[in-house]
């Protein structure tokens, strides 16, 4: 058994309504369906990282109607004692899935904007130096966790999902390791090539380790000073909502375990495969033994 990983991120009520077109502005159309699931990236990446075997505490908030959420966690094996439920509206996601696959999503922070300095401290103290702290861009309170964290002597990883202000201005410098997808990347770069993006952040920040998930396409990954990529896992895709979750909570799980880069990675890309052929975020991050199974050589 490695460290112990902290998440510090959000928790979400995923509200889902399929659709057979997306409504245009000022249009009212009936949904074909509507269900509610547990989501926020910083939850289903702890699931992610619970579920592949690691020792998993999270910091988030989510108001009274999230408790199922803090349930989900907790059934998956992750730590909830900092996980808190207060009067704030729960975070939460209004999802539209059209017939044709076309999305549109709407977040709206609530409760996962509350994360305070006085509970990022308290969180932390119970963190060792070398550990690894993991963390998104749905709540507040990143710059205050990477400069306290630091002084820690932690590992930081921000998986830079969404793209925002926050993420840019924090210092690059005081990560080990940035996660992104391609839009994430351009979005960041300005380049629109995910490998010429690379070569730029790499430059600039010489000693951190990137992360470039590519959906169905694979990853490019710096790493240990050098490039590496790999191809997605072929699967019968049904529901691709999760997979860079469940990607970046094995990988660091894996990371935190002490696994070399590019076993990590192979195991990493597995974990996004197989999130893709369940439908949902946290019900499709997958458990270890299904992860070493694809993940061997066939
Ligand atoms: P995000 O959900 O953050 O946009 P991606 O779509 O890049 O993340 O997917 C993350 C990872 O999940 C990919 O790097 C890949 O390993 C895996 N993945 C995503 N889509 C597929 C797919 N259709 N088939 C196989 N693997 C997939």
């Amino acid at each position: 058994m490695g460290t112990t990983l902290h998440v510090i991120g959000s928790l979400m009520i995923d509200r889902v309504l399929r659709v057979p077109a997306l409504p245009a502005a000022g249009e009212t159309v009936m949904a074909r369906s509507a269900a509610v699931h547990p989501g926020g990236k910083g939850a289903n990446q702890a699931v992610a990282a619970a579920r592949c075997g690691a020792r998993v505490r999270m910091l988030g908030r989510t108001g009274s109607e999230g408790a199922f959420i803090v349930r989900e966690l907790a059934a998956a094996g992750v730590d909830t004692a900092c996980v808190m439920t207060s009067d704030a509206m729960s975070g939460f996601a209004a999802v539209m899935v059209a017939d044709d696959g076309m999305n549109s999503i709407v977040i709206a922070p609530e409760a996962n904007s509350r994360i305070g300095d006085v509970d990022i401290d308290a969180f932390l103290a119970g963190a060792s130096p070398g550990d690894l702290l993991l963390m998104q861009n749905e709540c507040s309170g990143l710059g205050h966790a990477v400069t306290a964290a630091r002084a820690r002597g932690m590992r930081i990883w921000l998986n830079a999902a969404p793209m925002g202000d926050a993420v840019r201005s924090i210092d690059l410098g005081a990560l080990s390791c940035l996660l992104v997808n391609e839009h994430e990347l351009a979005a960041l770069t300005g380049i629109g090539e995910a490998e010429a993006a690379l070569h730029q952040l790499a430059h600039a920040w010489p000693k951190l380790d990137l992360v470039v998930t590519l959906g169905a396409e694979g990853w490019i990954a710096r790493v240990d000073g050098a490039i590496a990529r790999g191809h997605a896992i072929p699967v019968n895709a049904i529901d691709t909502v999760g997979c860079g979750d469940a990607f970046v909570g094995a990988l660091a799980a894996l990371r935190s375990e002490g696994m070399p880069w590019i076993d990590a990675l192979a195991r990493a890309n597995a974990a996004g495969a197989l999130a893709a052929t369940v439908a949902g975020a946290i019900p499709s991050m997958p458990m270890r033994e299904a992860i070493e199974t694809l993940a061997q050589p066939h």
